[in-house]
Formats: structure tokens, C-alpha cells, sequence
């Protein structure tokens, strides 16, 4: 067989991706599952920017764009953040990729040397801790539980930090854990963030629109001065349902956004001019989509909170966003025969329940599960009496 390269060697396969294509296994086998591990709407894209697609299509906008995003694009992107986040930027700090998570892979691959440390607070969206590898950096992965509501503390990021940090990454509203910082708690890490002006930040803002609990606040917004070294990361593709279009941007300092452009221009070149179009519209265009899948994902909250801390040995806490429940498993784990990590409970609850969930340990904290809400209530009901039989 090939001899592969050692970075290749050192990454796993994103585990949601995974557990989704398992389940999808085993229904070819004729088995009836339902999927509560994929991590995007179930809602199909708003009309309006379907509609922008086709226009764009019709009017040949089928060729090469700026590797960095058409100006349009650019342009909507630039009053999203004056608009959402009361954030000033220029052109020249926006660079538009296929997806958010070309983003951060991009940005890890401009910032890092081999060796380079990046805070990563657990429970973490499962492709960061890979993507770091990729880029030859080290992880540095910060413990919380549900004690701390998933949320690390300033004193935790300080006592991490080392000579060799170069990155620290914020995700509020968090995948998985659904928790959102206050931004009174930003400011208490933003205090531990002004005394290292050598350490970048990334804030992974893509679900700022899925948030119920409290209003929306990334680190630049709790301490100003943080701008100037701080990347924020959002997308389309949670808020307006529109994961397959792969559009997603980050803003930040000119000179590294131009180094990220850079590695762009080497690898995909710019995303697709359609989705561009699209993302173009879903930016400029009605919010009052972003509000309805809101209160759907947030009626599917409250149902699925309450039943889940029904089921014996499950505890858990309400989201303050998103469309993920994070419970915990652990009692369930030790109460269930054959069955001793959350991993095990995972490929259990599909075998004999035929529900697909993801386990904690993917995210860096085992003991849990993430449950996806984003399918139908029906589905939704269904999965729990399932899980209330299985356990
Ligand atoms: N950031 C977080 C926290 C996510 O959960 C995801 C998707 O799962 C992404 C970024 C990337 O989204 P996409 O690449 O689909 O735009």
C-alpha cells in the first residue's frame, strides 16, 4: 500500500460525518433509523435565494471570481458586521471561502509553524483540533462540564497559555455544548487576552443567528481593543439553511487575510460564483427566515430538554442556542450492560434503538452525546421513545 504522509496519518475523519454515513449504512440495509447527528437544518433554503441562484446562472455568471469573493458578496458581508456586530471593515479584511470551515482551515494554515499552540476550549467543533494538525500546530484542548455550563474560565486560558501560543479559538453559541458566552464573560477573557499581544483569536461566530437565550456578543464586541489580532469566522451556512452551498468568510488584520487569500489561491481558488450570488442575497435580503427556523429550533429545544432529562441516567441542560442538546450520559453508561464509554452507548442506542447520536469523546468530552434537533418533531418523538426503551 502507499506510503502516506505523517500529517495525513496523525488526523481522523470528522466523527459526525461518520456517525451520518453509518446510520445511512444501515438504513441501505432496510433498517429504520433515526439521524440526530448531522449538524445542519433540515429546512430546505429560503425561495428568495434560490431564486438569486438561478438569476445568476441565467445571467452567466458562471466563470472565475475573485479569489477573495465577488465585490458584491463582499460588500453584503461588510454591512453584516456594521449591521449584526457593530464591526467597521474594508475589503481588504474580508476573504469569502467554500464554507466556514475552509476559513479556519485557511487561517491555521497562515498562522502556524510547526510546533505553534492552539487553545482549543472542549467541547470543541470536531474538525478544529485536525485542521490545527494539518497545519502542524499542537492542540492545546481546555477542559469544562456542565458544572462550568461548558465554558472555560479567563484563569484557565491564562494558565494555558505558553511561550508558543499563537491561537486562541472562542465558539459562542457553541457546537456542541449549544451554551453561549455572556459578553460580560468575554470580558473577563478579554482581559487575559490584552495581556498577551502576541496571541491571535478566532471567534467561530456561526451560530450567532441561532440563539435564544440571551443576545448576541463575540470577544471584539466585550473588548475593542482585541480587533486588530481577532478573526471572526461566520457563514450562511446555519442561518439561512444552507450547508451545500459552501460559502463562509472571516474578517481580520489585511496582512493575514491577504496570506490566507494566498493559500486560497492555491488550493480551490475562489468558492462557486453561484453560491456566491446566493449567499449575496441571503445577506442582503429579508431576515424573517433566520426567525423562523429560530423558534422552530427553539420549540424542538424545549421538547427535547425536557424529555431527555427524563430518560433514566440522563441529565441535561437547556441550550442557549443552536440546534444541539449536549446531555449528559454517563449514569445510562454505567447502568447499561456492556457498555462502559460513550462511544460504546453511541453504537449501542444505533443497534438497538436505531437512533444515531454523536458521542462526547468527539468533541473532547466524553460522557455525553450530541443530539441534533434539527428534523421534525415527529422524528424527534420518535427518537425519544426509543431511547426511553433502549435505556
Ligand atoms: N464552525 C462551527 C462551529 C460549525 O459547527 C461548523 C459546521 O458544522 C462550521 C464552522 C463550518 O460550517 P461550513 O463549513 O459548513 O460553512
Amino acid at each position: 500500500s502507499a506510503q502516506l504522509s505523517n500529517r495525513v496519518q496523525q488526523i481522523k475523519p470528522s466523527p459526525t460525518l461518520a456517525i451520518t454515513s453509518k446510520a445511512a449504512e444501515l438504513r441501505a440495509e432496510g433498517k429504520d433509523i433515526i439521524g440526530l447527528g448531522a449538524g445542519e437544518p433540515d429546512f430546505d433554503t429560503p425561495k428568495h435565494i434560490k431564486d438569486a441562484a438561478v438569476a445568476a446562472l441565467d445571467a452567466g455568471q458562471t466563470k472565475y471570481t475573485a479569489v477573495d469573493g465577488t465585490p458584491e458578496l463582499k460588500d453584503a458581508i461588510i454591512a453584516k458586521f456594521k449591521r449584526d456586530n457593530g464591526l467597521e471593515y474594508e475589503r481588504n479584511q474580508i476573504l469569502v471561502s467554500c464554507g466556514g470551515k475552509q476559513s479556519f482551515f485557511n487561517l491555521a494554515l497562515a498562522l502556524l509553524n510547526p510546533g505553534d499552540e492552539v487553545i482549543i476550549p472542549a467541547p470543541y467543533w470536531v474538525s478544529y483540533p485536525d485542521m490545527v494538525k494539518i497545519a502542524e500546530g499542537k492542540p492545546v484542548i481546555l477542559e469544562s462540564s456542565a458544572e462550568s455550563q461548558f465554558k472555560v474560565t479567563p484563569e484557565q486560558i491564562r494558565n494555558a497559555m505558553t511561550d508558543r501560543t499563537r491561537l486562541v479559538v472562542l465558539n459562542s453559541p457553541s457546537n456542541p455544548s449549544g451554551k453561549a458566552y455572556s459578553i460580560e464573560e468575554l470580558a473577563e477573557i478579554g482581559k487575559v487576552l490584552e495581556e498577551r499581544p502576541d496571541v491571535m483569536i478566532a471567534t467561530d461566530d456561526m451560530y450567532e443567528h441561532i440563539l435564544w437565550n440571551g443576545t448576541f456578543a463575540n470577544i471584539v464586541n466585550a473588548t475593542p481593543s482585541l480587533k486588530d489580532r481577532t478573526f471572526v469566522l461566520n457563514g450562511v451556512s446555519k442561518a439561512y439553511s444552507m450547508t451545500g452551498w459552501r460559502i463562509g468568510y472571516a474578517a481580520g488584520p489585511a496582512d493575514v487575510i491577504a496570506a490566507m487569500k494566498k493559500i486560497q489561491s492555491q488550493s480551490t481558488s475562489n468558492p462557486a460564483s453561484i453560491s456566491q450570488a446566493a449567499a449575496t442575497a441571503a445577506l442582503n435580503g429579508p431576515q424573517e427566515c433566520v426567525t423562523e427556523m429560530l423558534h422552530a429550533f427553539k420549540e424542538r429545544h424545549d421538547y427535547v430538554v425536557e424529555a431527555l432529562n427524563k430518560l433514566p441516567g440522563v441529565t441535561c441542560q437547556p441550550s442557549d442556542g443552536t440546534f444541539y442538546a449536549f446531555p449528559g450520559f454517563q449514569g445510562a453508561i454505567e447502568a447499561t450492560e456492556g457498555v462502559n464509554d460513550d462511544v460504546e452507548m453511541a453504537e449501542h442506542l444505533l443497534s438497538e434503538a436505531g437512533v444515531a447520536l454523536v458521542p462526547g469523546s468527539a468533541f473532547g468530552t466524553p460522557g455525553h452525546m450530541r443530539l441534533s434537533f434539527a428534523t421534525s418533531m415527529d422524528n424527534l418523538k420518535n427518537a425519544i421513545d426509543r431511547l426511553s426503551k433502549a435505556l
